[in-house]
């Protein structure tokens, strides 16, 4: 199995050539095809497995084939429990997206908001953020999701933990009902399965 095979365009193929990867992780080769078809996906993928990977790379063959964003509009937005996760998925998506015209921007709390403000400013393709500070940019009216094609919650299970759902939901009110929704999490207890209920339609159901 190669990474062609899953139907991945030239520009991301030359990013991962680059990366150094030579074929593609088993989660990688159920989730790629499965996000590309435009369906939720609940997938089952421990840290490790090349998940991020699994979910950033048609995430992001899917925004290149979409509109322009516009100004402190989002098309994808990615939510992890902690910063440095979000910086972590976020430096992927960067090196994942080289030969695309695409913006990506991490926000997280702990640090000034105003630089993350200005950099919403011009409008950003794929945001990854932590739930608290979302929020707190959404209500300074520097995050706007009229334009948000795509959600994924990664590692579902530690932001529930870690007492995130009533941001999640939150965030979950302002979002548009029409999306495609990506949840990965590393295991599918039932509060994982409520959640994936009041996030996903009719989602393809992977565990690797
Ligand atoms: P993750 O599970 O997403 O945290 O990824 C774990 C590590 O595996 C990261 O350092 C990735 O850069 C790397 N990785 C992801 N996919 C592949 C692949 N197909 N071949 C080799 N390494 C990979």
């Amino acid at each position: 199995m190669s990474f062609s095979q899953l139907g991945l365009c030239d520009p991301l193929l030359k990013s991962i050539k680059e990366k150094g990867y030579s074929s593609p992780s088993p989660i990688q080769q159920e989730a790629i095809p499965a996000i590309l078809t435009g369906r939720d996906v609940l997938a089952a993928a421990q840290t490790g497995t090349g998940k991020t990977a699994g979910f950033a790379l048609p995430v992001l063959q899917r925004l290149a084939a979409g509109p322009k964003t516009k100004a402190n509009h989002v098309r994808a937005l990615i939510l992890t429990p902690t910063r440095e996760l979000a910086a972590q998925v976020e430096t992927n998506i960067r090196e994942y997206k080289t030969h695309l015209r695409l913006k990506s921007a991490v926000v997280f709390g702990g640090v000034g908001i105003n630089p993350q403000m200005k950099i919403l400013r011009s409008g950003v393709d794929v945001l990854v953020a932590t739930p608290g500070r979302l929020l707190d940019l959404y209500q300074q009216n520097a995050v706007k999701f009229e334009q948000l094609e795509i959600l994924v919650l990664d590692e579902a299970d530690r932001m529930l933990d870690m007492g995130f759902i009533h941001d999640i939901k939150r965030i979950l009110k302002l979002l548009p009902a029409q999306r495609q929704s990506l949840l990965f999490s590393a295991t599918f207890a039932d509060n994982v399965m409520t959640l994936a209920e009041s996030i996903t339609r009719n989602p393809i159901k992977l565990a690797v």
